[in-house]
């Protein structure tokens, strides 16, 4: 379903992804690790199209992103217009700043994209929205404006605005690091929901460990924009191949 072929990412003379290979499956769940600045969120907003690459190919549900010379009037060229289209149906990303609307409630923060972006009949985007805040524990709030509600509040409205979209993969950018450690619980526990209940296809940058070894079938160990080590998370936490991820873990852990 995704699969990134000799992906090179630089920012100006800084290489962040250095001809990155990687393929991740169908209702797989990957949680990419390692230390600050190794490139793991570049991947997923190369996902998201927030980024182009540099150099390489990527492929969301068979549909090719790559860097080309520009189109005729310096747009995207038809690969990546197909690609932007299919990362807008098929991809989800919680960010770790909610980016709610603000002069909307909960509940039209949820209803919102669906009707505009998918065309979805508004009676049903709104008993689905309403599906998904009872998911999220939210139910009683969906009158509410996002700035009455707590930091993990909002970040459970965003999981459920992302869900609405029905995505077949979900990007987890660092969805709890702006939390304290109990409202972080609460959203990890909704997240752990989604990704052991759902057969959605999981992406997730975080530091929670924890987290990150209860839901994941993969982890990813990324040093300098490279894959240093890949397995099951008992193996990778429990037996790493490499010092580096020793000694990533022991910070972290
Ligand atoms: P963290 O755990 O700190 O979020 P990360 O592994 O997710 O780190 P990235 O956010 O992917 O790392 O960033 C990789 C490198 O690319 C960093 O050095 C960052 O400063 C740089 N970078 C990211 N986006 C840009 C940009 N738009 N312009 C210039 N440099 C950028």
């Amino acid at each position: 379903m995704i699969r990134f072929e000799g992906v090179v990412k630089r920012f100006g003379a800084r290489t962040v992804l250095d001809g990155l290979d990687l393929s991740v499956a169908p209702g797989e769940r990957v949680t990419l690790i390692g230390p600050s600045g190794s490139g793991k969120t570049t991947i997923l907003r190369l996902l998201m199209t927030l980024e182009r690459v540099t150099e390489g190919i990527i492929h969301l549900a068979g549909r090719p992103y790559s860097h080309m010379p520009q189109g005729p009037a310096g747009g995207l060229v038809p690969s990546d217009e197909r690609y932007l289209r299919t990362a807008r149906r098929h991809v989800g990303m919680v960010f770790q700043q909610f980016n709610l609307f603000p002069h909307m409630s909960v509940l039209e923060n949820v209803v919102e994209a669906p009707v505009h972006v998918l065309g979805v009949d508004r009676d049903e985007a709104e008993a689905r929205a309403l599906e998904l805040l009872d998911l999220v524990g939210l139910t009683v709030r969906r009158e509410a404006r996002p700035a009455r509600l707590s930091g993990g509040e909002q970040q459970r409205v965003a999981i459920a605005r992302a869900l609405a979209m029905r995505p077949e993969v979900l990007l987890l950018d660092e969805v709890t690091s702006a939390l304290d450690p109990e409202l972080a619980a609460g959203v990890l526990d909704v997240l752990r929901d989604v990704a052991l209940t759902t057969d959605i296809t999981l992406l997730c940058v975080t530091h929670e460990m924890g987290f990150a070894r209860e839901v994941s079938d993969r982890i990813l160990m990324f040093d300098h924009g490279r894959v240093l080590e890949s397995g099951p998370p008992d193996r990778v936490f429990e037996a790493p191949e490499h010092e580096r991820t020793r000694s990533f873990l022991r910070a972290v852990l």
